[in-house]
């Protein structure tokens, strides 16, 4: 691989945090740990530091008397110290390191609203001067509900009511991290933005929507220390958009890169007759959707192609994905190729296991699994089999992309649920061969955009079309005071045979939050059922083992349990056929994808379904759209536009728990003219100077080098 020489002018940027003033090696390892979240070695540099950025502007010049001040916020407020305690002590030892607590009243029109400061592990001759009995106070921090009473812990500010003016009216807040102090980490913000050089603008001036946008180097120095208020908005605005221009462009730069260098001409032409897919369809006991041939045909021309395949499938829940990933695998197999499926959990690498085991018999596919719980014998024989060839399918999770397990000639990567992988773990197992094809597989509608976002020129095939008898799923919201009639409604279905789900959103009862665990409404709705109902409930979630968890599926599966409390391990892809009823508890904490994710589970066979939301009032705007949606449309794609609309990207696509982030500056649906604008402009420029050696690539580079692009860098420079 060839080695990349940095520019010079960027020297300066990536210099560790430690050469700025304050900064030893604790604080160093404590940015570090904030700004890299992991992704890249120790320790930070300057450039990581700059692109911290604010995510918002408090706003603290307005002062609330404390009763009118709202849980939850910032709040400016003027107090009175009525008593104290946690103040004496020792230091050290027994009794050392108890909270000071402080009770304070609201200092407004005679009201009587009151509230506990505390402070923990605090220097007491820091707040002995400050805190005495009676002594009138401005404090600025985040009000807190903690059993029920109204707490401030560690105040931002807490000055003597005649010092109110020294609070800043404005401020920047950045997303913090252990061991960073929000005035240490604007101080060293501050500190190194003079280390930015000025370099040459890489903005292409001719489009319309970047002529008037700031440079670089003045984004920055607006979005970090410029005015704050409500009138310099005006010039935040612009300064933002030029930043998330940069990381979009960099971003599309590199797969733009990536696509000319390991996707273009950098496939095999596999030789397919397509016996064994037909085979394969013969033995079917249904017939293919057209969306299923459809897609099935695009896939079988980029297999023959000479360029690599990096296709998504994207279909709803439920509209036979895993079967066109199927006949893929055995025009894959036909042509003397291995094919591998990675799925997120085991659960659902179990049911693609015995998917692919089934109907993959007619085509004489010899398909093994592969998770962590594969040990001893029949593990080796496994890891023997992929090694040497004998086997033409493996299933698995993440165990797949292990360092023991290799190919004979692993020719095409199916990745399930795409979104709940990182890219590098994607790549992963595409690296496990030569010139592999790559399928993903999403039932999370993507919107266009983000498909851009996340991969440039993908290509998509969609599974537009349900398997014939499908019905809409009749979807109701409840409040919560009617699970009695929910419970009545399930035991007179439970009489008539009929299936369902229960979904609870957490496994172990917290007492911070209240929401219902799963086993604990396992437990309460046995109780509530007859003897001989009761013993068909249920239960699987996150925390049984897996053999647990394969038996409460089993047992569900066969109809011996027929009502089944589950957490979300059900989410993705379970495919019991004639569960028809879902109850869905707290749906005002799901998320709309999730939402739809889950209600898909239900509605299979060509019974009529039935979705009940309960939910606990009062529901706040969001959650109400939320669930207005849900009953409105039993549409994916109409679903997932609308989630994107509600919340941020970042959470439609789970990229939050799989932790990795596509933007930190760009706000995916803020900036929809952004990366389509960007996707032009990088495809333009990289067929015209795909080395990017002219002016304008070369400022480019400095780009790429900025937003850490170098393995797209690297490509280029060996390509
Ligand atoms: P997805 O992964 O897209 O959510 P699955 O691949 O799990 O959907 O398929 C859902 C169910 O529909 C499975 O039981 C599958 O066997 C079945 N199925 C797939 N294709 C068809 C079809 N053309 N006709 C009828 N049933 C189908
Ligand atoms: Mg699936």
């Amino acid at each position: 691989m060839a080695y990349v020489m940095r520019d010079d002018r960027l020297e300066p940027l990536f210099r560790p945090v430690s050469v700025l003033p304050g900064v030893g090696p604790k604080v160093e390892a404590a940015l570090s740990a904030l700004l890299l979240r992991g992704t890249l070695p120790p320790p930070a540099t300057l450039i990581d530091l700059l692109l911290h950025l604010p995510v918002a502007v408090i706003d603290r010049s307005l002062r609330i008397p404390l009763d009118a001040a709202e849980p939850g916020r910032v709040v400016t407020t003027d107090v009175r110290v009525e008593t104290i305690s946690g103040l004496q002590g020792p230091r050290y030892g027994k009794g050392a390191r108890r909270p000071v607590r402080i009770t304070v009243e609201g200092l407004s029109n005679g009201s009587r609203g009151g509230m506990e400061i505390v402070y923990f592990n605090a220097r007491s001759e820091w707040l002995a001067p400050l805190y005495e009995v009676g002594a009138e106070l401005t404090v600025s921090g985040t009000l807190e509900l903690w059993n029920g009473h109204r707490q401030m812990v560690h105040p931002d500010y807490a000055v003597p009511r005649d010092q109110a003016h020294s609070i800043p009216a404005f401020e920047r807040i950045y997303p913090m991290g252990a061991g960073v102090a929000p005035k240490m980490l604007r101080k060293v913000i501050a500190a190194a933005l003079p280390a930015l050089p000025a370099l040459p603008d890489w903005l292409d001036r001719s489009y319309p929507g970047l002529r008037d946008l700031p440079s670089l180097k003045d984004a920055l120095i607006t979005i970090h220390t410029g005015d704050l208020g409500a009138a310099q908005a005006s010039a935040r605005e612009p300064a933002r958009r030029r930043l998330a221009y940069d990381e979009i462009l960099s971003g599309q730069l590199a797969l733009a890169l990536i696509r000319h260098f390991s996707i273009t001409g950098q496939g095999v032409s596999r030789q397919i007759s397509g016996d064994r897919a037909a085979a394969l369809i013969e033995g079917l006991p249904f017939a293919l959707t057209s969306a299923q041939k459809r897609a099935h045909e695009e896939i079988r021309a980029d297999l023959a192609s000479k360029d690599r395949m990096v296709r998504l499938l994207q279909g709803d829940v439920g509209a036979g994905k895993t079967l066109v990933a199927l006949l893929a695998m055995a025009d894959v197999a036909q042509s003397g190729g291995q094919s591998a499926l990675m799925a997120p959990t085991e659960v659902l690498a179990r049911q693609h296991f015995q998917t692919l085991s089934e109907f993959g018999t007619a085509a004489d596919l010899r398909v093994a699994i592969l998770t962590g719980r594969e040990k001893g014998k029949a593990r080796q024989e496994t890891l023997d089999g992929l090694a040497d060839g004998r086997i033409d399918v493996v299933v698995g999770t993440h165990a797949l992309i292990q360092d023991p397990v290799t190919f004979h000639n692993l020719a095409l990567a199916v990745i399930d649920e795409q979104h709940r992988f990182g890219v590098a773990q994607r790549l992963k197992l595409s690296d496990k061969g030569s010139h592999v094809d790559l399928l993903a597989m999403t039932a999370t509608p993507i919107p266009r955009t983000l498909v851009m976002a996340w991969y440039g020129d993908l290509d998509v095939s969609k599974l537009d079309e349900k398997p014939p008898g499908r019905k809409p799923i009749d979807t109701r919201a409840l409040p919560m005071e009617r699970m009695s009639d929910v419970i009545a409604r399930f035991e007179a279905a439970m009489r008539q045979g009929i299936k369902g789900y229960w979904i609870c959103p957490l496994v172990e009862d917290s007492e911070l939050i209240d929401l219902t665990s799963a086993e604990e409404r396992y437990k309460t709705l046995r109780s509530a059922l007859p003897a001989d109902l009761a013993a068909k409930v249920g239960l699987v979630h996150g925390q049984m083992k897996a053999d647990q968890k394969d038996a409460a599926m089993a047992d569900f599966k066969a109809g011996k349990t027929q009502l089944l409390v589950a957490t979300t391990v059900v989410e993705v892809g379970v495919d019991v056929r004639d569960a028809t009823i879902m109850v869905i508890e707290h749906a005002e904490r799901f998320g709309l994808s999730q939402l739809h994710q889950l209600r898909g589970r239900i509605g299979r066979g060509d019974v009529l379904s039935t979705c009940l939301l309960l939910y606990q009032a009062p529901l706040g705007a969001t959650s109400k759209a939320r669930l207005e949606a849900m009953r409105d449309s039993n549409d994916g794609f109409i679903l997932a536009e609308r989630d994107l609309e509600l919340r941020g990207a970042g959470e439609l696509l789970g990229t939050r728990q799989s932790g990795f982030q596509q933007f930190g500056v760009a706000d995916a649906s803020l900036d929809q003219d952004l990366i389509a604008l960007a996707h032009d402009d990088a495809r333009l420029t990289i067929a015209k100077d795909p080395h990017l050696r002219g002016d304008r690539g070369k400022a480019l580079q400095l780009l790429l080098q900025l937003f850490r692009r170098e393995a797209a860098i690297r490509l280029m420079a060996s390509g």
